[in-house]
């Protein structure tokens, strides 16, 4: 009997006009019909991705909270606080047309020390919401016609991440880190011109309130020669950051004010520890804020200090915590990685005495485990590295970290 020739069963192509022909269990497909297949995908699939961007998702505050609570430790209040903001900002974009009262945007400052989540609470409400976001750094706009970058590039990024879809961008969240790096520089803004300071946050008036912008899609300055988009920015989220170094002298020093007239019972209980939970739109004018951009930033909360539960709680419970990721590196290489739990606190010790908060768990993690990553590839015949406090404590003492903290 002669053999039957083989041919693609998607374009019927014989075996010899193909470079390669692959076999499924009931027929053949080609390289040409693979590629168009990937194609086809795609499209489908990518397209599927940006137009969930475009869904209003609907959701309550304490589901806001919770899928936090599953990646951000501690920070209640913030929590709170941006969980209903978020909430009225989406069921504001659902009722829009529904009635004759505008409400407004509910714009997000987070006042904290560096390193203690604001960053991550932003990404995280990004990551449930599915919509386009991004990190800008506040410190990098200057003014227009100032050497630095134009405040409307910070919507070229968002369009950027969503593929330049402008719609998914009207709904997306940008974050502005280092919010208070742009405060006034001086009590009287005559003296000199403040192109970094006052005047970028003149500029970024327009985008937080909502207006349409034209945005340059590649950043940088407008040129001439480049395409605007218009983009407007009326349902975007903007939520702020910063540590406002020194915002505690400001804070106490009105608190104390305040306090004059009472007598000693009535005074409210300062929390020295953490002097930020006082923090009110008047302190973020005192630290040089203008008041029309504050008036912008409605939502204003705080984030609290780390102490050394919340480090280890860092270290293990979140989803992606750092001790979980660590443990999938050595499962790859086929070793068990256990750490005693007497470790995690030493760990989250020495990220208090370094100065280095929660940033720091993951060089002082590295400090510990890079010998071990290092050596273990090539040590097939090692199943389990077992990593106690006499283990911790060797790889530290022995670090770079001890002497950096000596100098
Ligand atoms: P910030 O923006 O306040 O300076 P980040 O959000 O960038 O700080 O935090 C730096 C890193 O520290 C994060 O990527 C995360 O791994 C960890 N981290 C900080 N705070 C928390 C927290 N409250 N819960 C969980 N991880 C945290």
């Amino acid at each position: 009997m002669a053999k039957e020739k083989l041919k693609c069963s998607f374009c019927g192509r014989d075996k010899s006009e193909t470079l390669l022909l692959i076999a499924g269990i009931d027929g053949h497909i080609c390289d040409a019909c693979v590629e168009q297949a990937i194609e086809i995908v795609n499209e489908e699939i990518g397209d599927k991705q940006i137009s969930e961007f475009k869904d209003i998702p609907d959701i309550t505050p304490k589901q806001i909270k919770e899928f936090l609570d599953q990646y951000v430790i501690g920070q209640e209040e913030a929590k709170k606080h941006i969980a209903v903001a978020v909430y009225n900002h989406y069921k504001r974009l659902r009722h829009k047309n529904n009635s004759d009262i505008e409400i407004d945007k509910s714009n997000i400052i987070l006042v904290g020390e560096t390193g203690t989540g604001k960053t991550l609470l932003a990404k995280t409400i990004a990551k449930f919401l599915n919509v386009p976001f991004t990190i800008v750094d506040a410190t990098v706009f200057t003014e227009a016609g100032y050497v630095g970058e134009d405040v409307e590039s910070m919507l070229s990024r968002l369009l950027q991440a969503c593929d330049f879809d402008v719609e998914a961008a009207e709904r997306g969240i940008v974050y502005i880190d280092e919010i208070d790096k742009i405060a006034r520089k001086n009590d009287n803004p005559s003296i000199t011109r403040d192109v970094s300071g006052e005047g970028v946050q003149q500029a970024m008036l327009k985008i937080l309130e909502g207006s349409e912008v034209q945005v340059p899609p590649q950043g940088g300055r407008k040129h001439p020669e480049q395409k605007l988009v218009k983009v407007n920015t009326k349902n975007i989220l903007f939520i702020s950051g910063g540590a406002f170094s020194g915002i505690d002298k400001i804070i106490e020093k009105r608190m104390n004010k305040s306090q004059i007239g009472f007598n000693h019972d009535t005074k409210e209980q300062i929390d020295e520890d953490n002097i930020l939970r006082h923090v009110t739109h008047q302190d973020l004018k005192n630290f040089g804020l203008i008041p029309e951009l504050i008036g912008r930033l409605p939502v204003l909360t705080y984030l609290e200090r780390l102490d050394e539960d919340a480090l280890v709680e860092i270290l293990t419970k979140p989803k992606n915590a750092l001790i979980k990721q660590y443990k999938a590196l050595f499962d790859m290489e086929g070793v068990k990685l256990t750490i005693s739990p007497d470790s995690f606190k030493y760990i989250a010790e020495k990220a208090i005495e370094f100065k280095l908060g929660a940033r720091g768990l993951r060089t002082i993690l590295e400090t510990i485990l890079t010998d071990a990553m290092y050596e273990i590839p090539s040590q097939k015949d090692v199943k389990e590295l077992v990593v106690d406090i006499d283990y911790v404590k060797s790889k530290i003492d022995n670090s770079k970290l001890v002497k950096f903290k000596a100098a």
